[in-house]
């Protein structure tokens, strides 16, 4: 019989049908995908560094993935009353490893979980409920648990030290309600993975929560592109639909309430046409003043604060895109940065800008509170830029607007006014034929060629798809800006 870890009972949680796909058809589960390769290799360091917080503690097995093994070297190395890192531990069927297993007062022990949020989580809490069950149930005397993670307060100023780094909560009164269920749960998963069959369970809320299932695409499959899980702003109606056996948002019945902006969207999917409230497109295309400068920041943030003044996951834009329409139906003028070297990047990001930005006329971003928020974060960072961002600040208009508040919606939107979905809709213009498709991409990409070991060809291959991907964000808006003129 196979064993339970805590990454499976977590599966198993979160969805009984995901757990038996684990067990009997582990290769129909889509592998490990960049992104949350990025998320555990961030989880790997964090949990580095919290191991400094105990520097006489004992790595139990590094690099040993075989489980007896691991449990033969976990149980000589308890005998030493030391703090151990990932110790690992089996009883009834389960096994779990701790990330930091620390000695307390008589034959004692407390619970650390290392994780690189900034809260607590009820996922947290139930992966430490788990841990306690096994341990208690191998005979250890586990008296506190603990979770560690990231104080978001932090910021950092040279080296980083752990103790202001991670925030310790005490969770053991939670800990200590759900320990109770663990048995019976653990009991149920068992009976799961036996089945000859996956259990059909309904898709629903557990498909993502608490993190977007591997099974997904495939448990959502039956649903057509336009399906009621488009529907604009909706949180609950949508499963009700479901249930009532309606997928298509066209088969909503004439007496469901729906919003203005729902109703929009039904109604342009139905005549297959745009929406367009030409007055309130009007209006907004009137306060553009030319130069028009398009305007669109790339940014990274890691659990790990690399430069001195930041905080964990703050944002540190390392490339910028800019088109500037000097006057109407003028060719854009592409200008574009991006951060060479290690360093941090603010300060010569802010000067470049600083220096390509044109000094009157509107700058254009979608979704400005983005851009507009590394900029003040850029001036808190360095003052002299203030004067300059004041001038800027007030030009700013934020192309998402007309699209958020349904001004202008195109059927093949799908209920979504992000840059992704209205420049197909609205140009047939795509990201699709890029190498880096997205902003999470570009992070990653930027981050694994500047501070990673690669060669410079490499390096070089993969800037040039970091300016094909920042460009496209700029053109984009060309297009779509030049897309509502035409329509006046
Ligand atoms: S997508 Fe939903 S229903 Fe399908 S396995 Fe995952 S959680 Fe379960």
């Amino acid at each position: 019989m196979p064993m339970i870890s805590k990454s499976k009972y977590l599966a198993g949680l979160q969805c009984h049908k995901l757990l038996w796909f684990y067990y009997n058809a582990k290769d129909e589960i889509p592998k490990t995908d960049a992104a949350k390769q990025a998320i555990f290799d961030q989880g790997h360091e964090v949990g580095a560094l919290a191991k400094k917080m105990f520097p006489d503690g004992i790595e139990v097995g590094a690099g040993i993935t075989d489980l007896p093994e691991t449990l033969r070297l976990t149980s000589d190395a308890v005998k030493l009353r030391k703090p151990l890192f990932e110790a690992a531990f089996s009883a009834n069927g389960c096994y779990a490893r701790v990330d930091i297993l620390n000695p307390v007062k008589g034959d004692a022990w407390d619970i650390i979980e290392v994780k690189s949020s900034t809260s607590v989580e009820d996922i947290n809490l139930a992966d430490i409920a788990f841990q306690t069950r096994v341990l208690t149930e191998a005979g250890l005397k586990i008296r506190r648990c603990f979770l560690c993670h990231v104080n978001n307060k932090f910021v950092r100023h040279g080296e980083i030290d752990p103790e202001e780094f991670f925030t310790l909560e005490d969770i053991t009164p939670q800990i200590a309600e759900l320990t109770r269920h663990v048995e019976e749960q653990v009991g149920e998963m068992f009976k799961t993975i036996r089945q000859k069959q996956a259990p059909e369970i309904e898709i629903g809320r557990h498909c993502s929560k608490p993190y977007v299932c591997p099974l997904h695409d495939r448990c959502w499959s039956f649903l057509p592109e336009a399906s009621i899980f488009t529907l604009y702003n909706d949180r609950s109606r949508k499963y009700k639909l479901l249930a009532q056996g309606i997928h298509h948002l066209k088969d909503i019945p004439a007496d469901v309430k729906l919003t203005d902006n729902q109703s929009i969207q039904r109604a342009a999917l139905l005549a297959d046409k745009p929406h367009i409230d030409r007055p309130a497109i009007a209006a907004f295309l009137k306060q553009l003043e030319y130069p028009v400068s398009y305007l669109d920041f790339e940014t990274f943030g890691t659990a790990i604060p690399l430069f001195d003044d930041s905080r964990p996951f703050q944002q540190i834009p390392f490339q910028y895109s800019l088109h500037i329409v000097r006057s109407p139906g003028a060719a854009p003028e592409h200008f574009s940065h991006l951060a060479v070297g290690p360093a941090d990047p603010r300060p010569e990001f802010m000067r470049q800008l600083r220096a390509a930005l044109p000094e009157t006329g509107s700058v254009v971003t979608y979704n400005a509170s983005f851009e507009t928020g590394r900029l003040k974060e850029g001036c808190e960072l360095l003052p002299e830029f203030k004067p300059w961002f004041v001038k800027v600040a007030p030009r700013i208009v934020d192309l998402l607007l007309p699209f958020r508040g349904f001004r202008y919606y195109h059927p093949q939107q799908h209920g979504s006014a992000s840059m992704k979905s209205v420049l197909p809709a609205l140009t047939g213009t795509g990201y699709e034929h890029l190498t880096i498709q997205e902003g999470g991409a570009a992070s990653r990409e930027f981050l694994r060629v500047t501070h990673g070991q690669v060669t410079a060809a490499e390096r070089h291959r993969v800037r040039q798809h970091l300016e094909g991907y920042c460009g496209l964000d700029t053109w984009g808006m060309v297009l779509i800006m030049r897309e509502l003129l035409q329509i006046m």
